[in-house]
C-alpha cells in the first residue's frame, strides 16, 4: 500500500520522501509488555527507515514527565535506573574497544542517570551528561559532570570539543533523526568519533514471531526504526560517515525460547538445561548474519556541513 503524506505520515525529515508504505497494521505496545494501542508502521520510500503514525507517537512533554518512566517501570529512583542501566553499559564499552577514553572529552546524549559515564570512571577528562529529563542534573553535577539538556545546548560552550560523543537507544524517540544527529555531529573535535546504539528492526524475533514480536517492537515512544541500510543513510544525510556498523545480540537464547514457548519476553530468565555455551553460539551466529536485537553505529565527522 503506497500512501501520500498526511497528518500520521509527513514528510520523511531524513530525506524529504513523502512515499511511505505501511509495513505493521497494528497493534504497537503503549508502555509496559501486554498494553497495546493502535498504530501502524509505515517505510519511507526514500531512505529504507521505518515511522510510526504520528497519532500513536508519546507526547513530547512525556518524556520529562515521572508518569512516562513510571509507564515503563522505571523511576526517578537513582537506584532503579541504575539497576536497569548498568547491565547495558557493557555492551556500548566493548564496543569501541579497542579505543581508549583516556584523556577524551566524552558526551553521553540521552545519559539518563548517567549509568554509562559513570562506568566510564576516571579516563576521560571531561564528560558531559545531555538529557531532557532535569530529574537527575543535581546528581549529575554533584558526581562531576556537566550537564546540558540537548546537544544544540551543550554545543554553546562544547561546539567542535567532544572526542567520543555516546548516544545508547535514544535516536529512535527524536522528532528528527537527521537534526538529532546532526546537532551531535557539531560537538565532535576533528576526528571525533559518535557511537550510536538503536534497536534492530531485522532482529530474529520479527521472522519466528512476526505477530506477536511485532506488537512488542513497535511501540508508542519509538518514532523511528532502523536498519542497517537505512541508518547509515540517516548519518549521511546528517554529514556524518560511518566507519563500522556493529551488530550487538544483548540476550541468551533462553530469551527467543521463552518467547517461542511463551509468547512473551521474558529478559534473562534462565531456561534449563540452555546454558552459557550455547548463548556465545547464538549469539555469534545473529551477530553475524545481521539478527541481533541491536545496531551499534561508529560514525565520524564528513567533510561538509550538511
Ligand atoms: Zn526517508
Amino acid at each position: 500500500m503506497i500512501m501520500d503524506s498526511s497528518a500520521d505520515f509527513p514528510n520523511c525529515p531524513i530525506c524529504g520522501s513523502n512515499s511511505w508504505t505501511i509495513v505493521h497494521g497494528g497493534p504497537v505496545r503503549d508502555g509496559a509488555f501486554g498494553s497495546l494501542r493502535a498504530g501502524r508502521v509505515a517505510r519511507c520510500g526514500g531512505c529504507g527507515v521505518d515511522r510510526l503514525a504520528e497519532s500513536a507517537c508519546l507526547p513530547d512533554i512525556a518524556y520529562a514527565t515521572a508518569t512516562y518512566r513510571q509507564s515503563l517501570g522505571q523511576s526517578h529512583d537513582l537506584e532503579s535506573h541504575f539497576g536497569a542501566h548498568d547491565e547495558l553499559a557493557r555492551f556500548t564499552l566493548e564496543t569501541i574497544w579497542p579505543r581508549s577514553l583516556r584523556g577524551r572529552r566524552v558526551a553521553d546524549i540521552g545519559c539518563g542517570g548517567g549509568s554509562l559515564l559513570d562506568h566510564a570512571g576516571k579516563l576521560p577528562d571531561e564528560m558531559l551528561a545531555i538529557d531532557p529529563d532535569p530529574g537527575f542534573a543535581k546528581s549529575l553535577v554533584a558526581r562531576g559532570y556537566k550537564w546540558f539538556p540537548t546537544a544544540a545546548a551543550a554545543a554553546e560552550t562544547h561546539a567542535g570539543l567532544v572526542d567520543i560523543a555516546f548516544s545508547v537507544q535514544v535516536i529512535e524517540h527524536v522528532h528528527d533523526p537527521r537534526k538529532f544527529l546532526s546537532d551531535i555531529r557539531s560537538l565532535l573535535s576533528p576526528g571525533g568519533i559518535v557511537v550510536m546504539s538503536t534497536p534492530n528492526r531485522a532482529d530474529i524475533l520479527g521472522d519466528l514471531l512476526p505477530e506477536e514480536f511485532g506488537r512488542f517492537f513497535f511501540r508508542t515512544q519509538h518514532r523511528w526504526y532502523f536498519d542497517t541500510d537505512s541508518l547509515r543513510r540517516c548519518a549521511e544525510a546528517a554529514g556524518l560517515v560511518t566507519e563500522e556498523i556493529k551488530h550487538v545480540h544483548r540476550y541468551g537464547i533462553a530469551n527467543a525460547m521463552h518467547w517461542l514457548r511463551d509468547r512473551c519476553p521474558r529478559g534473562r530468565t534462565p531456561l534449563h538445561p540452555l546454558d552459557s555455551s550455547l548463548d556465545l553460539l547464538w549469539r555469534s551466529w545473529l551477530e553475524t548474519n545481521g539478527r541481533s536485537d541491536n545496531l551499534y553505529a561508529i560514525l565520524r565527522r564528513g567533510q561538509e556541513q550538511p
